[in-house]
C-alpha cells in the first residue's frame, strides 16, 4: 500500500523520476541524493512501512536477499573496497523521511569518511542490566 504524502512511496512506485540501480515488484534501488560516498545508493520497498518496526515479515526476510545481489553488482562496476549498510529507525536515530530506507554506502580506501559510532565502556554490571531486561 502506497501512503499518499510519501515521497519515498512516489519514487519507489516510479511516480517521481529517480536514478534506479535496481527494481523488481518489490523493491526500488534508486542513487540517494546527498550520497556520503560514490554510489550511495537506498533499497526501498514500494509498500509503505515507515521504519523496521512496521515491515512486514516477507519484506524483512527479502531486504537483505535484494542488498547482496544489488552491491555485488555496485562492486564489481565501481570497485569499491568495502561497504556499510545503514538503516535509520525514528527521529532518535536520524531517520529523516519515514519510508524504510536500507542505506548502500560503497567505501573506498582513504575516502575520509566517518559513519562509525564510538564505542562506549560500560561496566559488567550495567551490560547485566540491559542484558536482563531485554530477555530476563
Ligand atoms: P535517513 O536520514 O532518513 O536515514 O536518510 C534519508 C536519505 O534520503 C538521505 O541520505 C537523503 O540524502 C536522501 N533523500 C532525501 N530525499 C531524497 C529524494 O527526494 N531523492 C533521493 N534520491 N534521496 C533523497
Ligand atoms: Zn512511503
Amino acid at each position: 500500500m502506497k501512503k499518499d504524502d510519501c515521497i519515498f512511496c512516489k519514487i519507489a512506485n516510479g511516480e517521481i523520476p529517480s536514478r534506479t540501480l535496481y527494481e523488481d515488484e518489490k523493491f526500488r534501488v534508486i542513487l540517494d541524493l546527498g550520497p556520503v560516498t560514490r554510489g550511495h545508493a537506498l533499497l526501498l520497498p514500494k509498500d509503505h512501512a515507515s521504519d523496521l518496526f512496521e515491515l512486514p515479515e516477507e519484506i524483512v526476510s527479502a531486504v537483505l536477499t535484494v542488498a547482496k545481489k544489488v552491491a555485488a553488482n555496485m562492486k564489481e562496476k565501481l570497485h569499491f573496497e568495502g561497504m556499510n549498510l545503514v538503516q535509520n529507525n525514528g527521529a532518535a536515530a536520524g531517520q529523516t523521511v519515514g519510508h524504510f530506507h536500507l542505506h548502500m554506502i560503497p567505501r573506498y580506501e582513504k575516502d575520509g569518511k566517518n559513519i562509525n559510532w564510538v564505542p562506549g565502556n560500560p561496566t559488567q554490571e550495567e551490560l547485566d542490566a540491559v542484558k536482563n531486561q531485554i530477555v530476563g
